[in-house]
């Protein structure tokens, strides 16, 4: 692996000016455009639900729209595009505007009487949500209260929630972010109009980091690893530990491609056991897997030109189809994982339809 650049200094918390960064360009645009035509046509909702990936920029999307809402600069030509200067702009983005609120593990953390982060949102959080939603906006004309991490809501702070969802306050919008939708309940997810915000381009994150500065080199490396999430490619520049876990993933799985028939078995079962404990690592290894698969599929589409996938397989190179049905089993497997199917038997299902790279090196 080549040598790890370090990125730039201005990114390590240097003072410097305030960016502000409205609709980040490297926000899946389909989303945002939902969110901004809303507020063009005055049709703000009471609940969004923004769903996609953790680093695709749900938090980001939500802190757009509370600041187009309360920026105060009259002569904007787009009522969606928050100005970024006026006094309200800044207080949204440094999270200390009046009329906007927001309700995650982090804020639950400080206001919680024992220290330590809790895997889930509190019924208690969501007691304060309502309370925080019985208040008159203070400087605009609507409270923006953002519920970040929602997927771990568990049943009874869902339903707390849900009675805010069926006798919405009138001049509240709720922003529900979650990960994972399919956590929250339907009643739930009926009441909020669902934005999916989807992974971006490479290149879109590879702009994204060099605009503040992130050498080539590193850009394309973490652009690589962000699976399309702009947001955590960002994080990441200045976290390195972020940045190696995912490293370490992606390692994992390509050690795993590449290992012998029952190595790779092996492997499946000792994940699949300690899926429990690693849930988080065991899903993103396996999403590392289907990455490598994709690379090596593409790899292998244009080394064999032109070669006919009905062509017996020649020794050592592997064809696009059964990288193909490689991947097709992987993302069965990621699916399986998170619908709750016994681990072990998801992971023992995707490595059988995995190719034998043992005679390939990477
Ligand atoms: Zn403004």
């Amino acid at each position: 692996m080549a040598p790890t650049k370090r990125a730039p200094k201005s990114l390590n918390g240097e003072p410097g000016p305030v960016v502000d960064p409205g609709w980040p360009d490297w926000i899946d645009p389909a989303g945002t455009e939902r969110l901004r035509d809303a507020i063009r046509g005055g049709r703000i909702g009471h609940a969004y639900l923004l769903s996609g990936p953790q680093g695709v920029g749900k938090a980001a999307a939500a802190r757009a729209f509370a600041q187009a809402l309360c920026c105060t600069t009259e002569e904007r030509s787009d009522q969606s595009a928050p100005c970024g200067r006026c006094r309200a702009c800044r207080n949204v983005l440094r999270g200390a505007h009046p009329d906007v609120e927001t309700f995650s593990l982090d804020t639950q953390v400080k206001l919680a009487d024992k220290p330590g982060r809790a895997a889930t949102l509190t019924i208690e959080t969501v007691r304060r949500l309502r309370s925080a939603g019985a208040l008159f906006p203070l400087e605009g004309t609507r409270r923006i209260l953002i519920i970040d991490d929602a997927e771990t809501l568990l049943e009874p702070a869902q339903q707390a929630l849900l009675k805010t969802l069926e006798e919405p306050p009138r001049a509240v919008t709720l922003m529900l972010l979650a990960d994972e939708p399919e956590a929250l309940l339907d009643t739930i997810r009926s009441r909020c109009q669902e934005v999916a915000l989807r992974p971006v381009p490479q290149a879109t994150v590879v702009q994204a980091l060099q605009r503040p500065g992130v050498a080539e080199s590193l850009a394309v490396e973490v652009a690589t690893l962000s699976r399309g999430c702009a947001g955590w490619a960002l994080a990441a520049v200045a976290d390195k530990k972020l940045l190696q876990a995912r490293r370490d993933e992606r390692t994992t799985a390509a050690r795993w491609i590449a290992s012998p028939p029952y190595e790779k078995l092996v492997t499946a079962f000792t994940l699949g056991d300690q899926f429990g404990k690693r849930r988080g690592e065991v899903i993103g290894v396996v999403q590392a897997a289907i990455q490598l698969l994709r690379d090596e599929m593409i790899a292998a589409a244009q080394g064999t030109g032109e070669a006919e996938a009905n062509e017996p397989q020649a020794s050592g190179t592997t064809r696009p189809a059964t990288f193909s049905r490689a991947i097709s089993a992987t993302l069965q497997c990621l699916s399986d994982l998170n619908s709750n199917v016994r681990p072990r038997l998801a992971l023992e299902a995707m490595v059988v339809a995995w190719p034998n790279l043992e005679t390939q090196d990477r």
